[in-house]
């Protein structure tokens, strides 16, 4: 499910997100961070860098640290874990129409890169996971996430997506007890998004 506004917080550093997440989970304040998002939001002057509303920029925040806070709740199981997966949005392709030459299977469901562009981050993505040795799935959705583990008995999965996406398809995780890293898109809008390719390198 997309968000109802568009962001791009690319310039955002990640030490940024990462100091204010372990702050956030540190001090506990992740239980009532709703409360303390739009002070921080206000403080960290993320309006102003990113162009966003108030309102929306305290919801993805809010977001973000809870993904931040996910993940480090979940690291220590994740790190012992053998068979994974890796899923990836399809939004983040180079082209989102038939220029993509990826396959689409209807029975996984997934698209899997055909590579047909050195500078596409799925395809840059889709190799850094194979190289470490991952199930690698492009998905159009977080839909198919329940059915690919259904058929897949994966130990752990790393997921890339929208933090709100990341949220909705961390459930069939949690239902199956199977830890989960999460790497946020820093930039949204359903098509050309964009996540950042070290922190996927360095979750990975
Ligand atoms: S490199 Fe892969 S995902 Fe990117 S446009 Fe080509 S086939 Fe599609
Ligand atoms: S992951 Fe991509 S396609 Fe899915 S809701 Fe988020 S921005 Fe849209």
């Amino acid at each position: 499910m997309p968000y109802g506004f568009n962001f791009d917080v690319s310039r955002l550093s990640k030490s940024f997100f990462r100091g204010l997440a372990t702050a956030a989970y540190e001090k506990n304040m992740h239980r009532r961070v709703g409360r303390n998002v739009r002070y921080l939001a206000e403080k960290l002057k993320i309006c102003e860098l990113t162009g966003m509303g108030i309102s929306d920029a305290s919801m993805l925040l809010e977001d973000l640290v809870d993904v931040y806070v996910r993940n480090l709740l979940d690291k220590e199981k994740f790190l012992k874990t053998k068979k994974r997966a890796l899923f990836l949005p399809h939004c983040s392709r180079k082209y989102m129409d038939n220029r993509c030459q990826a396959r689409f299977d209807p029975k996984i469901p997934s698209y899997y890169c055909a590579h047909c562009s050195s500078d596409c981050l799925i395809n840059k993505a889709t190799a850094l996971g194979k190289e470490r040795g991952y199930d690698v799935y492009v998905l159009p959705g977080g839909t198919c996430v329940p059915q690919i583990l259904k058929k897949n008995p994966y130990e752990g999965v790393v997921g890339v997506a929208c933090s709100q996406e990341l949220k909705e398809g961390g459930e069939p995780l949690k239902n199956k007890n199977i830890p989960g890293q999460a790497v946020f898109l820093v930039k949204n809008g359903c098509a050309n998004t964009e996540f950042n390719l070290k922190s996927l390198n360095e979750i990975l």
